[in-house]
């Protein structure tokens, strides 16, 4: 576990680092995989020091934690910039949604209202999460 008092990043709440929203995974910066690998090469001096001097863990929300999956980057900026462009990337239909009136909306017929009104609540949290 890192250590609390140096990494901010690592308290309660449990908040997606990416994202903002509540957080219901650790994300491992770098993959587990990777340090696995260099383990097995023998590389215990490298693997010891990523563990001693990089943060290797945050809280993410179990979707952040699927769309970085054993990607690497540089920096945690960078992790989340990248996260940032996949949730783009995924959500890109949704994003466009244009913006509706409340009469335009009032004049639909109830299921198509429906799925209108999801899809602007869904468009919004979506935003929220890219503007964190
Ligand atoms: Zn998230």
């Amino acid at each position: 576990m890192p250590n609390k008092k140096k990494n901010k990043a690592w308290g309660e709440p449990r908040i997606c680092y990416y994202c903002g929203q509540r957080a219901d995974s650790i994300d491992h910066i770098i993959p587990q995989a990777m340090l696995r690998m260099l383990a097995s090469l023998a590389d215990i001096e490298i693997t010891r020091h990523l563990l001693r001097n990089r943060a290797l863990k945050v809280w993410a929300c179990r979707e952040c934690n699927s769309l970085l999956s054993d990607s690497l980057q540089e920096s945690l900026r960078e992790r989340k910039n990248y996260l940032k462009i996949r949730l783009l990337q995924k959500y890109h239909k949704l994003l466009a949604i244009p913006k509706w009136e409340d009469n335009e909306i009032e004049e639909l017929g109830y299921t198509l209202r429906t799925h209108i009104e999801a899809s602007i609540r869904a468009k919004e949290y979506i935003k929220k999460r890219l503007a964190w």
